[in-house]
């Protein structure tokens, strides 16, 4: 069973092959790394997936429906679910606010209704912010959130479009180590339970290696190699093209 099916995926910008001939799967409760060096194409690749970007070639089949080339909107609606950051307009609103306007969005029911509704979706939106550990902090601005707890805010948001599959284009950035750790472990919980499949990225290969089922890694838009991460980890062409200067972080 797949949740994801990526094949022949392409992206030329100018002269640029960003992305060539991507193709993987990604299956239920799965938590995939897709690594690679700076300029690798791993932003364009979750571009294309969640359909910021129209690929030049390839399919992207979520769940058994081809996605390709739709529309964020539809893509979001279909279940590809992804993390944003919270922007200033959100910040002066409370936790359990964020996460009913992201029920609300989702549900498709509009702001102006819900002033009237009051306490519509607040239920839901606590067991949100439970599951994330922020229920206490529920009635606090998002603004005043220490850093870490922002991204826990952030993971519940993404949580309440009901994704199938959850892109995170370097969720944990700007943490320190042992929070990286925590917020990717707290993923993992979180999306294995639900069967969602995550693929994200990450720059401390201490973190990926700790938390990722799978790897992807990508050199120059191709697919180099794919496995496990102590398949990944004994390959010899990643260890000479790309893990060389990580080597120590992942051994
Ligand atoms: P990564 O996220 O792995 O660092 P990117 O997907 O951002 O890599 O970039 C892959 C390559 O595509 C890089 O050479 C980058 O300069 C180029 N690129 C990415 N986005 C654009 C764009 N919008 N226009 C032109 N070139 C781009
Ligand atoms: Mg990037």
């Amino acid at each position: 069973m797949t949740v994801l099916q990526v094949e022949g995926l392409a992206k030329t910008f100018g002269a640029v092959q960003a992305v060539r001939d991507l193709s993987f799967i990604l299956r239920p409760g799965e938590v995939v790394a897709l690594i690679g060096p700076n300029g690798a194409g791993k932003s364009t690749s979750f571009n294309m997936l969640n359909g910021q970007l129209r690929p030049d070639a390839g399919r992207v089949v979520l769940g058994g429906r081809d996605i390709t080339g739709l529309s964020p909107r539809r893509i979001c609606r279909y279940g590809v679910g992804r993390t944003f950051q919270i922007t200033a307009t959100f910040a002066s609103m409370t936790l359990c606010e964020n996460v009913r306007m992201a029920l609300l969005a989702h549900h498709r029911r509009l702001w102006r209704f819900w002033r009237a509704a009051g306490a519509c979706f607040t239920e839901r939106a606590m067991e949100l912010l439970d599951l994330v550990g922020l229920r206490d902090q529920a009635g606090r601005a998002a603004g005043v959130l220490a850093y870490g707890d922002l991204k826990r805010l952030e993971l519940a948001l993404a949580l309440a479009t009901e994704p199938k599959l959850l892109l995170m284009d370097e969720p944990a950035a700007g943490m320190a180590p042992d929070d990286r750790v925590a917020l990717m472990t707290l993923v993992r919980r979180l999306v294995q339970r639900r069967d969602v499949a995550v693929l994200f990225t990450e720059h401390d290969m201490d973190v990926v290696f700790n938390t990722a089922d799978r790897i992807l890694v990508i050199l120059d838009g191709r697919l180099i190699a794919a496995g496990t991460p102590a398949e990944i980890r004994a390959d010899p062409q990643v260890r000479a093209t790309y893990l060389g200067e990580a080597g120590d972080a992942a051994r």
